[in-house]
């Protein structure tokens, strides 16, 4: 799939974990298509780095948006929906793509404070965003919203724990949320399953493997920018892989 320049001119697109990984490479690639992008994460450091990345490429100046989705409340989630409407009085495009592993290890040892942050960064984080931003969401002719899932958030894979039982959350968050708009063409949501890439997390959970073999973020984007983009509109209730 090839894609040419300017696929989401003028489109409002927030991107969770902006910062690093999938999420940073989606947020440049979504500014060189004409976006204005909403970085969002916990780290402003790596945030305003990806901030100067995307002014030096002549784009649409980007916007940052702190936020640690282990630790936000209601109000800051307000917030964010606030500062969206107040600048934009709307949003084209979400794509959730912040996430943890979690540990690696049996549930019947599985560290009970672990599981909890994985489950609310993974999946009750990603609840409450797209709730609070739905009516931002509704403000768009075509609204975009794309879930972050994973190999293992289709069929369970021993030592996975919260993390996979997450994604198969994701997966279902987003099946419902596509049925529950089915009368509703201008808002969609889907599920894309980036396969193995080289990140600081596939990292953490194959410290031993030859990386050479792994896809580089930015190969992902024909696929994440076609989902943001009007190309693909009329797709709804999908699980994309990118294998
Ligand atoms: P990274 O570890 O590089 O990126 C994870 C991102 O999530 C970082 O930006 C991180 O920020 C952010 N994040 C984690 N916790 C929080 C938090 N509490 N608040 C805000 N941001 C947070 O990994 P990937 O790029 O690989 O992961 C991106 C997505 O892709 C994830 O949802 C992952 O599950 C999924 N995925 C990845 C695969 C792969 O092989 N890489 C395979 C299948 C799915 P910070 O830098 O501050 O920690």
């Amino acid at each position: 799939m090839k894609l040419s320049k300017n696929k989401l001119d003028s489109k409002i697109i927030l991107v969770t974990g902006a910062n690093a990984g999938i999420g940073k490479a989606a947020a440049v690639e979504y500014a060189k298509q004409g976006a204005k992008v909403i970085l969002l994460g916990r780290n402003i450091e790596s945030l305003e780095h990806v901030y100067d990345e995307i002014s030096e490429l002549n784009c649409d100046e980007p916007m940052i948006s702190l936020m640690d989705l282990e630790k936000a409340d209601g109000n800051d989630y307000q917030m964010v929906f606030e500062n969206m409407m107040n600048e934009f009085g709307k949003l084209d495009g979400l794509l959730l793509n912040a996430g943890v592993l979690g540990d690696r290890s049996p549930i019947a040892h599985y560290d009970s404070e672990t599981w909890v942050q994985t489950i609310h960064v993974n999946l009750t984080a990603q609840f409450l965003l797209t709730k609070a931003l739905l009516p931002a969401l509704y403000g768009s002719d075509n609204a975009s919203v794309i879930f972050t899932s994973s190999g293992v958030g289709k069929i369970g894979k021993a030592f996975w724990g919260a993390y996979s039982v997450s994604k198969f959350g994701v997966e279902a968050l987003s099946q419902i949320l596509s049925l529950e708009h089915d009368d509703q063409s201008s808002i969609r949501f889907n599920c894309i399953n980036p396969g193995a890439t080289k990140t600081k997390m596939r990292k953490q959970a194959y410290p031993y493997e030859d990386e050479t073999a792994l896809k580089e973020p930015v190969e992902l984007m024909d696929k994440y920018v076609w989902l943001m983009s009007d190309e693909s509109k009329g797709i709804t209730g999908q699980s994309i892989d990118c294998q």
